[in-house]
């Protein structure tokens, strides 16, 4: 800080602004505590998306990478699983605190690799960090029951007991928090695990681990092996099948996560599956409509629509449609600045790869040739590169139309005119997604009936952001199984042990 206050030369300063921040910046995996390389030293180039240049090269690991892995975080939980709560406590809130007070760094990170703008990126690493204090509160109160038992003689305890290894394999579009709020969870309880992160985004992952190193996580605990989508499946399936992991967690699309699904089934392992929502945005007559467009720019825009939760459809009804439509066009056009995530003033940055800003397009396109009506956006700012595509409105879409029925994970707000409570609860839960959920209304009875009609695993009255530590994260129908936050989160960890204390008399 004095250097650069008198006055030091530009590119120095750059420098030094540089190594500061990336100081987490990592280029190989992490097994039982030590930085390697894969087997065969195969490596693969992580990407900026906003411009495609290579941040750094990553080890490509294969099958026997991830066998040699489970085995370490495998011997490692004979040891860990002693560990007492109150220590396993106290090691997270230590990680907890070193990833707040390296936020700028771990902010820097996500943002080369994932293209979110850094404000974003630093609101993740708050979020996600929150998970490492709320999990290490819960390690303390994993607790068990002593039950009334029907003999005189006898007595009935239940204990939670740690799973064991559990594979984790996370998705690019929240790369720290996806995995502290699995790792915090699996730690308070116990366990052990390995880690597959996204091609997309594992230099996230290895700054998040170094972390966890430094705050006294023991060796063997969390390990991280890194591969290119090319071995995914093959890392994936040695993640699943191994005999020695006993749960797979993981957040991504729901055509892996059965993939998954599948996989762990012939070990009749338990899964926690986070996978696609296809969220319904409601809005009725009732509601402030300021605070439903304000809402409305959270649940659409917030990492530039790539996120599970992210509102995929708007149902509007008729009497405050115009209104809502005029409000929506004003905040997007003020409020969506698109451009690289680094740049200052930047809301939205590119989308993560080509496959996505193709996926993305494509779903506009073929709307527009069924009929949709483009308000606004529906192309890509080809000054910026070629992932940034335009925070888009399309109206008039019918449920014939693809983008009805996929999530889209892009800034596309599809509007639909609604005339009833009835209608819309059809509608809404027309459709294999079960995560999120938001509905606008100051009809008290309305808001109850909503939220018992509407078929998604968490539904926000008058919000557009539900996550939080606290609540109990996940979805029903094809958006997943089991529930992350809260101490239901911690508890998936963990199996139930039934002991009988008989003989008492005697
Ligand atoms: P997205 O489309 O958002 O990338 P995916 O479900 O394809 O979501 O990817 C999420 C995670 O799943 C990533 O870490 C990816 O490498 C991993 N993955 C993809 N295919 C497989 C597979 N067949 N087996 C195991 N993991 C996979």
């Amino acid at each position: 800080m004095e250097l650069l206050r008198i006055g030091v030369s530009r590119n120095f300063r750059i420098y030094l602004n540089h190594s500061r921040q990336m100081h987490l910046l990592k280029d190989k995996a992490f097994v039982n505590n030590e930085w390697v390389s894969a087997r065969s030293n195969a490596v693969f180039p992580v990407l900026n998306p906003a411009d495609d240049s290579v941040i750094t090269n990553v080890p490509d690991m294969d099958a026997s990478d991830a066998k040699n892995a489970i085995q370490v975080a495998a011997d490692t939980f004979k040891t860990w699983q002693d560990v007492t709560a109150k220590e396993r406590s106290i090691i997270l809130r230590r990680w907890y605190d070193l990833c707040e007070q390296n936020k700028d760094s771990l902010a820097e990170i996500i943002t080369a690799e994932s293209g979110k703008p850094l404000s974003e990126a630093a609101g993740e690493v708050t979020y996600g960090s929150s998970f490492l204090s709320w999990f290490s509160e819960c390690a303390r109160h994993l607790n068990g029951e002593v039950i009334p038992s029907p003999w005189p003689n006898k007595q009935i305890i239940l204990t939670r007991q740690p799973l064991g290894v559990v594979s984790i394999i996370t998705p690019w579009n929240f790369p720290f928090a996806m995995i502290t709020r699995k790792v915090g969870a699996l730690m308070a309880a116990g366990c052990t695990c390995v880690i597959k992160p996204s091609e997309d985004t594992p230099l996230t992952a290895l700054a998040a681990v170094e972390l966890a190193e430094k705050a006294g996580v023991p060796k063997g605990v969390i390990n991280v092996v890194t591969c290119s989508r090319k071995n995914a499946p093959a890392v994936g399936s040695v993640l699943c099948e191994d005999n020695h992991v006993k749960c797979i967690s993981f957040t991504g699309s729901t055509v892996v996560g059965k993939i998954l699904y599948q996989q762990a089934a012939k070990g009749i392992k338990r899964v926690s599956l986070e996978l696609g929502g296809n969220a319904p945005f409601i809005v009725f007559p009732s509601a402030d409509i300021q605070n439903a467009v304000e809402q409305a720019m959270l649940a659409k825009f917030r990492n530039n629509g790539q996120a599970c939760v992210g509102a995929n459809r708007f149902f509007i009804h008729e009497d405050v449609y115009d209104k809502f439509i005029a409000l929506f066009k004003e905040h997007i056009s003020k409020g969506c600045v698109l451009g690289r995530g680094n740049q200052k003033g930047v809301s939205c940055g590119p989308l993560i790869n080509n496959e996505q800003a193709k996926k993305v397009s494509g779903l506009v396109d073929d709307a527009v040739k069924k009929g949709a009506r483009k308000i606004m956006g529906g192309e890509f700012d080809t000054t910026l590169g070629n992932k940034f595509y335009k925070s888009t409105i399309l109206t008039d879409v019918t449920p014939e139309m693809n983008i009805f029925r996929e999530e889209i994970f892009g800034p596309v707000a599809q509007i639909f005119k609604i005339k009833s409570e009835e209608e819309v609860v059809k509608l809404a839960n027309d459709t294999n997604g079960g995560l999120a959920a938001y509905v606008f209304t100051k009809d008290l009875g309305q808001a109850f009936r909503m939220s018992r009609k509407l078929e998604f695993g968490m539904v926000a009255i008058n919000d557009g952001i539900l996550s939080t530590a606290e609540a109990a994260f996940g979805g029903i129908k094809e958006s997943g199984i089991g529930r992350e936050g809260s101490l239901h989160g911690a508890q998936e960890y963990t199996d139930i042990k039934y002991t009988l204390m008989s003989a008492l008399d005697k």
